[in-house]
């Protein structure tokens, strides 16, 4: 014979067989708290009623009736005993909790007999009549599949027929005469009388329930939290307790902790005389837990206690229901509280300070993607907002600004030190600067790994994509959204975090590590094996990157220095250059500005190491857009055929037009530049070793090392690496100082990871550039291909995900294993790290410390969380290591 019912005193907690609500209530009465007793039938017994074209079966009906047997016993009441009924609730349970997605029937057992045994125990005729109605009207839905709308439409008739306003004020004889016409309306649609038997009522209930499983909310919440539809819900059926029986009755719900706070304080609420719909309904407001102290002293106490006891065997916060029935207490339900990541941390760190959990759980315990929230600025929660629009949470954090259309302009307005927010359909490389200057970016178009919110990530401003509500004009310089223009100057706020805009100033808090989110960190530095560096291109983002606590700068991507206002004409005069000469002047004026950015960052990491990226991207980067260059001339030709102004545009014309490359990604680009105009690199390199000198000098501590980029073959960087060489010996005779610097490359193509044995006898190490890489791996252009088609394949599940945002641990991350492997083969010294976009997502951090990596690199705002998540790597390791142990004894 199967087994499929179990009592909650059995001593069976598994919640594969018994639901997550059943195994809870199981476990909540072997612990000895006050649980109203009842039992539970298996999510096995759900599946065999589908299996039998839903139907329960003889064996499954006798060992309910079994069990409700056991049940009256132990209660000393019975199901539709006239002078001692027993009453129960009918509950879902699934193995996965799905908030009210399944039905539950309460106050089974009433009937015309009951009701009146009902009162007479109670003492209490409106409470008897009106739990029968409330019983007939959840049965009638649950059940009979009537709508709720007959029902209340009937009750609000009377109610108003006899003056109330509310139903408090019915009396047992109106609720009886309720009561007779909900049985009216059930005959009008049944074509039969209500069920009086409670049997009845009990099997149609259990039915109802297993069949809720496949109900329409329940299929699409299973496939969007990726549920299995096999594993079917356990039924709870339990004795009902009231909390609506007097004022010495009551019902609530508390946490052990604040979950928004962490504080270890009770936080919850609860309504006197009421049953638990009346708390959620919202008609009457809860009172807070802190003043049962006062109106139930005992109560209290005792419930103070049960909720010590559960969280120290939960070993977590808890989120508790409860009822008072005449002074007694009891527990419906227990669970692991939802929680903010501030309470996630608090909590973590005083769970162990209580001794309850170790460091290494409390590591765990908190998400690392809930840190986003806390290291950013963001909106204070006490302010009420009043969305305008509504785009996609592309970078979080929130701020304030007038918008701008332009980059150019947003640059030029935030020089006089206003604040801007920086407003456009889509942003192109050629907007960065106006990026930087800008607080934060809105784009109409473009999704989560755009451009902008990429850009914006990187640097750890808020960015809002995708707002296609708001409808720009860039000629008038306004948008709308329905009726409202914003105009240029105006005041909003955006949110970075839910992608809403807002009007005006909204107030703020300033991001800030809390001393536990600190204590949190250090210990996981004690646990991490990987080390944790950012990317970070100047000085203030070096600072920021320290003070986060990164070991050293993964990438220092250069060609942002050349992005600077002041300059991109000297950049462009360079590239504009005919002859090598001519190249020079301006490599000249170049050199100090950027020996003063890395003197910055040197500095700012005292001591640690920086890896500086020699320049990057395809030179046509840092011209003007042709299209707009193409007018600019055509009008100028109109004008003024004879002017400088138009000669010197048509030149620059002719160069964009020589530099346009059919595929730029690639094209001409990283040390492919460095090849070709050799004099490029060699003034990049000479101004790193001449800031070494520098701050050499000023007795500050440093370890560079210059990185190549998108080196493909061995004899690239044998050539950029004896150029390095050179430029520095150049320096050292110059200025008479020793100084030493490791010279590697970036594995961004796929013959790189597949050559790396032969390149790690060039290299001291290699750094991972997985944006490339993943491009080159798959053959995606990511603008194109984000913008186009891979929205598309995530959601027909062609991918399981976006692979610029978590590495594609099949095919890219196999590449990545190549080169870690074949590299350290054969170069044992060489030092290894990713510094692509991955570096700050805790499953590819997983997976560089699963493969050997020394060291991951991420924007400086995710440094953090980096840390915690490669913490989480190793302890998890190290568990699963422990496991394998156990099980080879
Ligand atoms: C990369 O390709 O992963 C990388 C870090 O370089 P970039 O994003 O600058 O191309
Ligand atoms: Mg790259």
């Amino acid at each position: 014979m199967n087994k499929f019912v179990y009592m909650f005193d059995e001593g069976n907690n598994k919640k594969e067989l018994l639901g997550g609500k059943g195994a809870n209530l199981a476990e909540m009465t072997r612990i000895g708290l006050p649980v109203p007793f009842g039992f539970t039938i298996s999510t096995e017994a759900c599946n065999t009623y589908y299996d039998t074209g839903k139907t329960i079966s003889t064996e499954i009906e006798l060992q309910v009736l079994e069990a409700l047997n056991t049940l009256e016993e132990k209660t000393g009441k019975r199901l539709g005993d006239p002078e001692k009924p027993l009453l129960v609730s009918v509950r879902s349970g699934a193995v996965h909790s799905m908030p009210g997605m399944m039905d539950t029937v309460l106050n089974l057992g009433m009937n015309d007999e009951t009701v009146e045994g009902m009162a007479k125990l109670t003492n209490n005729d409106r409470f008897a009549y009106d739990s029968y109605r409330r019983f007939i009207q959840m049965f009638s839905d649950v059940v009979l599949h009537i709508d709720g709308f007959y029902f209340e439409q009937l009750l609000e008739e009377i109610r108003e027929g006899k003056g109330y306003h509310s139903d408090p004020e019915m009396t047992a004889e109106d609720w009886k005469e309720v009561i007779n016409g909900y049985k009216d309306i059930v005959k009008r649609h049944t074509k039969r009388t209500f069920p009086e038997d409670p049997k009845e009522q009990l099997f149609l209930s259990i039915s109802a329930v297993f069949d809720s499983w496949n109900n329409q909310r329940a299929i699409v919440y299973r496939r969007l939290q990726k549920i299995p539809g096999h594993l079917g819900t356990a039924v709870n059926i339990q004795s009902m307790v009231f909390g609506n029986m007097g004022n010495d009755s009551g019902t609530g719900v508390a946490f052990t902790r604040n979950p928004s706070t962490g504080e270890a304080k009770l936080y919850g609420e609860y309504l006197i005389n009421a049953q638990g719909e009346d708390v959620v309904a919202g008609i009457r407001t809860p009172q807070p837990i802190a003043t049962l102290q006062d109106e139930m002293p005992e109560v209290y106490q005792q419930f103070v206690e049960t909720c010590h006891l559960l969280e120290r065997h939960y070993q977590d916060m808890q989120d508790i229901e409860f009822t008072v029935e005449r002074g007694e207490l009891f527990i419906l339900q227990t669970r692991t509280g939802k929680r903010t990541a501030q309470a996630a941390i608090r909590i973590a760190v005083e769970l162990e300070e209580e001794l309850i959990i170790s460091k290494k759980e409390a590591i765990l315990r908190v998400d690392p993607d809930q840190l986003n929230q806390l290291l950013h600025r963001r909106i204070d929660e006490a302010y009420v907002r009043k969305q305008l629009a509504k785009g996609l949470p592309a970078s979080p954090g929130a701020a304030t600004g007038q918008v701008v259309f332009d980059a150019d302009e947003a640059e030029r307005i935030a020089n006089d030190k206003i604040k801007v927010i920086l407003v456009r359909p889509e942003t192109t490389p050629d907007d960065i600067h106006g990026i930087v200057a800008s607080q934060a970016t809105v784009t109409s178009r473009g999704g989560m790994t755009s451009h902008a919110a990429v850009v914006a990530r990187g640097m750890g401003k808020p960015c809002i994509c995708g707002c296609e509500s708001i409808k720009i004009d860039l000629k008038l310089k306004q948008f709308k959204v329905g009726d409202t223009i914003v105009k240029q100057g105006d005041i909003i706020t955006v949110d970075g975090s839910t992608g809403e805009i807002m009007l005006d100033e909204i107030p703020m808090i300033e991001p800030q590590l809390s001393d536990e989110f600190q204590l949190l960190l250090t210990w996981a530095d004690e646990e991490r094996l990987l080390g944790v560096r950012a990317n970070a291109d100047n000085p203030e983002d070096a600072k920021k990157a320290f003070e986060f606590g990164a070991g050293g700068i993964g990438l220092c991507r250069t060609e942002h220095m050349f992005m600077d206002a002041h300059r991109i004409p000297i950049v462009q005069d360079m590239i504009l250059s005919e002859t090598y000469e001519e190249r020079k002047v301006s490599l000249t004026k170049l050199l100090p500005m950027q020996q003063e950015d890395f003197e910055g960052i040197f500095e700012a990491m005292q001591g640690q190491p920086v890896t500086i990226r020699l320049l990057d991207p395809p030179l046509h980067e840092f011209l003007p857009d042709k299209e707009e260059l193409l007018v600019e001339v055509t009008k100028l030709q109109i004008l003024d055929s004879n002017s400088k102004e138009l000669n010197d545009k048509e030149q620059l014309l002719r160069k964009v037009r020589q530099l346009e490359e059919l595929n730029p990604m690639l094209g001409h680009r990283g040390c492919r530049l460095g090849m070709i105009y050799p004099e490029i690199y060699i003034m990049q390199a000479k101004a790193i070793f001449y800031a070494i000198a520098k701050v050499i000098e000023n007795g500050v501590d440093v370890k560079p090392e210059i990185m190549i980029p998108l080196v493909g073959h061995v004899n690239e960087l044998k050539e950029m690496r004896q150029l390095v060489i050179n430029a520095g010996m150049q320096v050292k005779e110059e200025t008479g100082l020793e100084f030493d610097c490791l010279i590697g490359t970036m594995i961004e193509v796929p013959r790189a990871a597949l050559t790396a044995d032969q390149i790690a006898q060039e290299a001291d190490f290699f750094s991972f550039g997985t944006n490339d890489l993943t491009q080159t791996t798959f053959g995606y252009s990511r603008d194109d291909a984000e913008g186009k088609f891979l929205q598309a394949y995530i959601e027909n599940k062609v991918l399981p995900e976006n692979p610029f945002s978590s590495l594609d641990q099949e095919g890219v991350g196999k590449l990545v294993e190549t080169g870690v492997n074949l590299g350290k083969e054969s170069n044992p010294r060489l030092k290894t790290g990713i510094c692509g976009e991955h570096g700050g997502e805790k499953n590819s951090i997983q997976f560089c410390q699963d493969v050997g990596l020394d060291y991951i690199s991420c924007s400086p705002y995710r440094v953090p969380l980096a840390r915690l998540a490669a913490a989480q790597a190793a302890i998890k390791n190290e568990q699963k290591q422990c496991e394998n142990e156990l099980l080879q004894i």
